[in-house]
């Protein structure tokens, strides 16, 4: 019996990177039976066959995470990548990411590139997503910037890139490792080329306990995943370290009285533009409950 780990499936055939190698493998009959199929990312045993010498796997070990798209178990962290400019930064939507990725439970770090375009602007959000508890990287493929600290976050972690097109993914995955040909380029030269081909997820090796999923991940979300208005606030970080002293346990920090969130948000200690995208978060997540 071998250890190892899925890096890739295509057509029901799992690569499984193990001490002896990738071994192409087959999944047991049985994980049918018991609804679990084998994801991208997970960790298994596998018995050598004697007959074609492929591989069989036999047993998934339990999961600590499990993303639903890209479908793929053991993320540990999730890379959140914005322009600040072309495309312009959008607040808004990386809220939202970074909303995602707490309640995936992943640790995140913000990346802001194209920093060559207005390095202002770069340290500007620096200081408002720090302040919010982040790890934040200014970046730049242009200038080679950020890459370097970026690649010690990504040592022993399999982490996923999540953010819009356009905005320097790919870009940054080729920078980090020279085995890594990803297509960049314009959203539509993208879409004329990936017509035709067939998009698989791939865990893509650094070193051998450190890896990236080859696919841009989520580049858009919906909310449907958040239960309820209490969700979106304990998992916007500083905004639910704050709310610990607020008047009402219960308090949503919108219009409720004695709110030590919109305390911090007049002293300037929560960030003004954070808070409305939580209010705006609210709504969107009481609005999808509503249908
Ligand atoms: P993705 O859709 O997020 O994977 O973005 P790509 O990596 O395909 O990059 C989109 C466009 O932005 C390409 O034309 C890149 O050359 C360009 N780009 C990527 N990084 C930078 C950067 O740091 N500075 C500037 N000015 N352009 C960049
Ligand atoms: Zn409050």
């Amino acid at each position: 019996m071998l250890e190892g780990r899925i890096v890739k499936g295509v057509g029901g055939i799992y690569s499984v990177k193990t001490s002896k190698g990738v071994i192409k493998s087959r999944a047991r009959g049985v994980f049918r039976v018991e609804n679990l199929t084998p994801l991208i990312g997970d960790f298994v045993n596998i018995k050598i066959s004697s007959e074609d010498n492929m591989g069989y796997i036999i047993d998934i070990k339990p999961r600590n995470t499990e993303l639903l798209r890209p479908p793929v178990a053991n993320i540990t962290q999730a890379i959140v990548v914005m322009s600040v400019k072309n495309p312009d930064i959008n607040t808004w939507l990386l809220d939202k990411f970074l909303l995602m990725a707490e309640y995936e439970g992943l640790h995140t770090v913000v990346v802001f590139n194209k920093s060559d375009l207005d390095s202002k602007e770069a340290e500007k959000l620096k200081v408002i997503y720090e302040s919010a508890g982040y790890e934040v990287i200014i970046a730049s493929t242009k200038l080679d910037i950020g890459i370097e600290s970026l690649k010690n976050h990504l040592k022993d972690n399999i982490s996923v890139f999540a953010g819009p097109s356009g905005v320097g993914k790919s870009s940054i995955l080729n920078k980090i490792h020279k085995g890594f040909k990803l297509d960049t380029g314009d959203i539509s030269s993208k879409n004329k080329r990936g017509k035709h081909t067939t998009r698989h997820i791939e865990l893509l090796e650094l070193d051998h306990n450190s890896f990236v999923l080859d696919s841009p991940g989520f580049s858009s979300l919906n909310l449907d995943f958040i239960e309820n208005e209490s969700e979106v606030r304990d998992y916007f970080k500083e905004i639910h370290e704050y709310g610990k002293d607020c008047k009402f346990l219960s308090c949503l920090h919108n219009k409720e009285p004695g709110c030590s969130v919109k305390d911090a948000v007049e002293k300037n200690i929560i960030n003004k533009k954070r808070y409305d995208n939580y209010l705006l978060l609210l709504e969107e997540v009481k609005n999808i409950r509503r249908y």
